[in-house]
């Protein structure tokens, strides 16, 4: 298997999702591309420049019509095949082709640079034009020059879903569109040149189970199409093109690392308890509804945290009430007796709706996303509000705020809710009179207040990876602050004590449904600092109910308390270290 006379790569970047595979390298295109510029002398390499361009927009053209014909005989709907016919009818614009073919004419320059000037022009236009539906045909105009480009400069450009062997993908970075297509036979694992462990790209490969390492920065520039690679997620290691010793070594371990995760099907059916008896929830992370036979079968004692944003995305409208409803009720009814928390639509900052190209904002984590976004866009709130509702008649379920950041938007939130409830009474529609309803606290204001947040709700969750994001003002999904996102950063624990003891004296359940909750070592820590559930995905739900099960409350209070004066992450991790030696060393690595 190994490519012999190749030279070996080995790269460190941020294992985001654990496991280990060894695969062909399957490389994507994804991102802006920007070519470089190249003047021309004389007229005849103009000429042949014309020529090239002519040629790439055929081929194009045959691509599309391909994939036409391909939807056709799987049956897709109407709607997807009109896309395609959209994206034909622009590459027989006079505009796009004459101006461009103007362009490497009258600047002698070639033919990717002068598509991409012309792109430029036409995106200018499109801009101060107010109207959604002409500004997504100006996205699918750069959609349309991506693939002429591509074709130019002799690459491919696939989508995740025509992937046709199985294989490891590697891009420069993807999309939680692009990670929601993904299918766990034939994307073995997937390496990215950007990202953080937080990012939503990350969070999809974890509960897909597949293998993932970001953050590597010039991956993409250092494999081939073909290229052998082995990927381990839990070290963030990849090597390109290893030797057959190098491929012995990581099968062996491999097989420890899938031994290992079938030894702690031991824990599935055992109480998720402390040795001096308290009990700690352990729920479920969701995305898409593909994922619950999963979480079941991992013992989830309910969902903590089922991200519908998923239900908006890789689609060209909104979903209906009757679609969000179906897509409840199929999780409600697998996870029965157990509670199903559904958080309302969180999207913006690195999930963006692709029908909705609303005003660019320079710093979209801290702009118009989730809660705020809902509470602009009331239409499509409500939508989601009833529901919700309507879902409750079909067994429990909890609904969540996203991004809180002062006790207003709970109020807001509150009022459109009961709105949709007297609506659906006047329907006459059952639901759940009571159904509880909570935040997250994701915003240190929020974090801050929570005292008086625990008034106006019946339970929260922390939401680790954005508290820690805007705590610490670290971009998630940026590598180059990735060494700063450190839970035991001193500031993180503080604030999750303040907010756990504001909830255990008000009497109302705190969780933590961010990606701390599923790590062995910081659950010791939540546990110690009073917090009742935690919520994370399928495989870390196994790993922290044995760490549950193998220390005593008392214990874990005890480590808290003398953590609480350390001064650096590094300290704190030392410490714990010292007093539960083997608690970062999985039984596997040894
Ligand atoms: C969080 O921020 O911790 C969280 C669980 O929400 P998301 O990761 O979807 O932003
Ligand atoms: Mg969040």
């Amino acid at each position: 298997m190994s490519d012999s006379r190749k030279q070996v790569v080995l790269m460190k970047g941020i294992g985001v999702s654990s496991g280990i595979v060894i695969g062909k390298a399957y490389l994507m295109e994804r991102g802006a591309i920007e070519p470089a510029q190249f003047c021309y002398m004389d007229s005849s390499e103009a000429e042949r420049e014309t020529e090239r361009f002519t040629n790439a927009v055929k081929e194009s053209r045959d691509q599309l019509l391909r994939i036409k014909r391909k939807m056709e005989h799987d049956g897709k709907g109407k709607e997807h095949i009109r896309i395609i016919e959209a994206h034909l009818l622009i590459l027989k614009d006079n505009m796009l082709i004459n101006d461009t073919i103007k362009v490497i004419k009258d600047e002698r320059v070639n033919a990717e640079w002068a598509l991409k000037s012309v792109l430029k022009g036409v995106k200018v236009y499109f801009d101060k034009i107010d109207d959604e539906y002409l500004k997504e045909r100006s996205m699918d105009i750069e959609h349309i020059v991506n693939r002429v480009l591509l074709n130019l400069m002799g690459r491919k450009h696939e989508s995740i879903s025509e992937i046709k062997s199985p294989s490891i993908v590697i891009a420069h970075d993807l999309a939680p569109t692009d990670t929601a297509q993904m299918t766990k036979g034939m994307v073995l694992g997937f390496l990215t040149d950007v990202g953080g462990r937080t990012s939503h790209t990350a969070i999809m490969a974890r509960s897909l189970e597949i293998p993932a390492v970001v953050g590597l920065e010039t991956v993409t520039r250092k494999a081939e199409a073909g290229d052998t690679v082995i990927v381990d997620g839990t070290t963030g290691t990849v090597i390109i093109s290893p030797s057959d010793s190098v491929i012995d070594v990581y099968r062996k371990r491999r097989e420890r690392y899938e031994s290992y995760g079938r030894a702690l099907f031991h824990y599935k059916d055992l109480p998720s308890e402390t040795t001096d008896g308290r009990r700690v929830r352990l729920m479920g992370n969701m995305e898409i509804v593909e994922e619950i036979d999963s979480l079941v079968e991992h013992g989830a004692d309910g969902i903590g945290l089922y991200r519908t944003e998923f239900l908006y995305l890789n689609r060209k409208d909104l979903p209906t009430e009757e679609e969000h409803i179906k897509a409840y009720k199929k999780v409600i009814k697998k996870m029965a007796p157990h509670p199903v928390t559904i958080r309302t639509l969180d999207i913006g900052g690195d999930k963006v709706l692709s029908h909705m190209d609303g005003p660019k904002e320079t710093n979209p984590a801290m702009g118009l996303r989730a809660i705020r976004f809902c509470l602009k866009n009331t239409g499509i709130f409500k939508v989601q509000l009833r529901a919700m509702l309507a879902a409750s008649a079909y067994g429990k379920i909890r609904i969540l705020f996203p991004m809180i950041s002062g006790i207003e938007e709970i109020r807001q939130a509150k009022g459109l809710l009961e709105e949709a409830k007297a609506e659906l009474k006047a329907e006459g529609r059952h639901f759940d009179e009571a159904v509880e309803i909570g935040v997250m606290i994701e915003i240190p204001s929020a974090a801050i207040i929570a005292d008086l947040i625990v008034k106006e709700v019946n339970f929260i969750s922390i939401g680790t990876n954005d508290l820690l994001q805007y705590s610490l003002a670290i971009d998630r999904v940026n590598e180059h602050v990735a060494y700063l996102y450190e839970p035991f950063h001193p500031a993180v624990l503080r604030i999750i004590k303040m907010v756990s003891e504001a909830a255990n004296k008000a009497g109302v359940s705190v969780g933590v449904c961010g990606e701390m909750a599923g790590e062995p070592e910081y659950a010791l820590i939540l546990l110690g600092l009073g917090v009742d559930n935690l919520s994370m995905n399928a495989f870390s739900i196994l790993k922290v109910k044995r760490l549950i099960r193998s220390i005593s409350y008392a214990e874990a209070k005890k480590i808290c308390k003398a953590i609480t004066g350390l001064a650096t992450a590094k300290e704190v991790e030392g410490y714990i270290n010292q007093k539960l030696p083997g608690l970062y060393k999985e039984e596997f690595w040894s």
